[in-house]
């Protein structure tokens, strides 16, 4: 594989989100073959789905990897258990670390175990708006501009943390 950079997805809402996501930008460094170039600011964001489950902290990191998507994928959930992240039935509910691969180069796939780009980037005003952070020209393949798709979304609610130094 050679290198390729890729995009991030990271949210938590338990157990100090903000301490959670810092540290899980630390962590991505400690990825075989893989550096973070750079981070953007933490968002708090409103949950989706249950609504009974305290606010999120999102943000996005771009790295450079030489890993598979799927390699990526088994060590991002390997730093999610490390975080003892806990999977229930319940449907995006309350969590202490969710890594997802938002992109990967240029690369669009669909199998079982992923979908690139992420399915749900287009809606998502917590993965767009730190996206548009780190590149503003941005391109998602498929899906158009970051720009345009953060100016199709409907009303939202996203407040930047400031003094974030990650
Ligand atoms: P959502 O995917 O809607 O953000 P979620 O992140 O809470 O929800 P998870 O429980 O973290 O969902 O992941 C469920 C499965 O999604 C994973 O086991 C993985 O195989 C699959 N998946 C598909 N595409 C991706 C992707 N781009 N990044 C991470 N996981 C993905
Ligand atoms: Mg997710
Ligand atoms: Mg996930």
């Amino acid at each position: 594989m050679h290198e390729v950079e890729a995009y991030i997805g990271l949210g938590s809402n338990l157990l100090d989100p903000q301490a959670q996501v810092s540290s899980a930008m630390q962590e991505l460094n400690s990825i075989p073959e893989t550096n973070v170039l750079k981070v953007s600011s933490l968002y708090i964001s409103k949950p989706m789905g249950p609504s009974d489950q305290a606010d999120y902290v999102n943000a996005v990191a771009k790295i450079s990897t030489n890993l598979s998507p799927e390699r990526l994928l088994a060590e991002l959930q390997g730093i999610e258990q490390s975080h003892r992240r806990q999977r229930n039935s319940q449907r995006w509910g309350p969590r202490t670390l969710d890594l997802d691969i938002i992109l990967f180069g240029d690369i669009q796939m669909d199998s079982k175990t992923l979908q690139i780009p992420h399915y749900g980037v287009t809606e998502r005003e917590f993965v767009l708006i730190p996206l548009q952070e780190l590149q503003a020209d941005l391109i998602i393949p498929g899906k158009g501009e970051v720009e345009e798709l953060i100016a199709e979304l409907p009303p939202y609610e996203l407040s930047r943390i400031e003094n974030n130094n990650g």
